[in-house]
C-alpha cells in the first residue's frame, strides 16, 4: 500500500530519533552557548519506547515505508539501542541503517551488527584534528572517529561518511577526505550546510556549492557521473574515472530534491515531521500511549501524509531563513 502525497510523492524513508542529546557540540548543529548546562533535554518518560517506536514503524511500512535510519542526537548515546534494531530488523523487507558520530562504535559495532543492522553512516568533517575540534568543540580527536568507522568495517558492516562542508572552516577539508575514503574504500558524500534550526546562526555565504566541491576533486582526482540508484536518491553520485570507488554531494541548498522527497521524521518523543524544516509536528506519541488501534494509527498517519505540501528547500531565500523551524538534533539528521 502506497500513500501519496499533494504532490503525487510516496511515503518511503522514516527517520527516526532516539535521543536529543549528544556527546557532540558541533558549532553548525548543538552549539554550546544554546546547548549548555540550563538546556531542557527530554526527560525519560517523554521519549518513546522501542515498543512504541516498533509499532510505529510496523505502521509506516503498511504505507510503504522501506527504509529506516535511526539517528538523533547521537543514537547510540540511548541504552540498548541494540533492543530498538533488533525489533526493527525483524519487520520484513525493512533496511535498517543508522547515522552516528562513531565516537561509540568501537564498543558497540559487534552488538549493532548481532541485531541485525544493516549499514551506517559516519559523520566526520575533517581529517585534520585542529580543524575537526573546532567544530565538534569537545575536544574529539579524528582518530577515534577513524576507531569507530574501521570497528564497523571490521565486523562487516558497510559505511558510508558524511561531511557537511562550511565556508572558511573546513572546505580545505575536502581534498584530504576525498583521498582518505577513496583508499579506504567507503563512499563519501559531502553534505551542503543548511539552514536548519535558528540556533547555528546560518547565512547563504557559508554554504559551499556542491559543484564548488565536485570541481575541487575532480581536478585532481576525475570523476564522472552516476545514475541514482533509486528514484528520489538523496545524494548526487560521481564516481572516479579509473574505478576507483564513488563519492555523494547533497545539494540541499544549491540543488533542492523537494520533488523527489519521500520522508518522513519521528522526533525522539514521537512527533512527526514532514519535512526536515517543519514547524509544528504531528503528535504521534499521544496517539501511541491513547487508546487507538493499530488500524487507526496507520489512518492517521496516512491522513497526515497525504495532506504533506512541505517544499522548503525549493522556496528558500533569505528570508525563509528566519522563519519558525525545529532544530536538527531533535528532529534527527
Ligand atoms: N549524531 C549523529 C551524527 O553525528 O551523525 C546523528 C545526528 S546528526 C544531526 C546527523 C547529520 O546531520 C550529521 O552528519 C551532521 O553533520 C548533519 N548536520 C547537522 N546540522 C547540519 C546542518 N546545519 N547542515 C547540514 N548538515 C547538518
Amino acid at each position: 500500500m502506497s500513500v501519496r502525497d499533494t504532490l503525487g510523492r510516496p511515503l518511503r524513508d522514516l527517520r527516526v530519533s532516539v535521543t536529543d542529546r549528544c556527546n557532540f557540540r558541533c558549532v553548525y548543529c548543538m552549539p554550546r552557548e544554546v546547548f549548555g548546562r540550563d538546556y531542557r533535554f527530554l526527560e525519560r518518560r517523554e521519549l518513546l519506547s522501542f515498543e512504541e517506536i516498533e509499532r510505529l514503524a510496523r505502521a509506516f511500512v503498511a504505507h510503504g515505508v522501506e527504509k529506516i535510519r535511526i539517528t538523533g542526537g547521537e543514537p547510540l548515546l540511548r541504552r540498548d539501542l541494540e533492543r530498538l534494531i533488533e525489533k526493527l530488523a525483524a519487520i520484513d523487507d525493512l533496511d535498517v541503517t543508522l547515522t552516528t558520530n562513531g565516537s561509540l562504535l568501537p564498543q558497540k559495532a559487534q552488538t549493532l551488527r548481532d541485531a541485525g543492522l544493516g549499514r551506517l553512516t559516519v559523520s566526520l568533517d575533517s581529517l585534520d584534528d585542529e580543524v575537526f575540534t573546532t567544530m565538534n568543540d569537545v575536544d574529539f580527536p579524528v582518530e577515534r572517529v577513524l576507531a569507530g568507522i574501521d570497528a564497523a568495517a571490521a565486523v562487516g558492516l558497510p559505511v558510508k561518511v558524511n561531511m557537511v562542508v562550511k565556508r572558511g572552516a573546513n572546505e580545505d577539508s575536502v581534498l584530504p577526505m576525498a583521498r582518505l575514503f577513496r583508499e579506504r574504500g567507503h563512499i563519501l558524500r559531502f553534505i551542503e550546510y543548511m539552514d536548519v534550526g535558528h540556533s547555528n546562526g546560518w547565512r547563504l555565504d557559508d554554504v559551499v556549492p556542491a559543484a564548488e566541491i565536485v570541481a575541487a576533486i575532480d581536478a585532481e582526482l576525475p570523476l564522472e557521473p552516476v545514475a541514482p540508484n533509486y528514484p528520489g536518491e538523496v545524494a548526487r553520485r560521481w564516481r572516479y574515472s579509473d574505478g576507483g570507488g564513488e563519492i555523494g554531494v547533497i545539494a540541499s541548498v544549491t540543488a533542492p530534491f523537494c520533488g523527489d522527497c519521500t520522508r518522513a521524521r519521528l522526533s525522539a518523543e514521537g512527533r512527526l515531521y514532514t519535512c526536515l524544516f517543519g514547524v509544528r509536528g504531528h503528535d504521534l506519541r499521544a496517539l501511541v500511549r491513547g487508546d487507538v488501534s493499530d488500524g487507526e494509527l496507520r489512518e492517521e498517519i496516512g491522513r497526515i501524509w497525504v495532506r504533506r505540501t512541505d517544499r522548503y528547500s525549493e522556496i528558500r531565500s533569505a528570508n525563509t531563513a528566519e522563519l519558525p523551524k525545529v532544530e536538527m538534533s531533535y528532529i534527527g539528521g
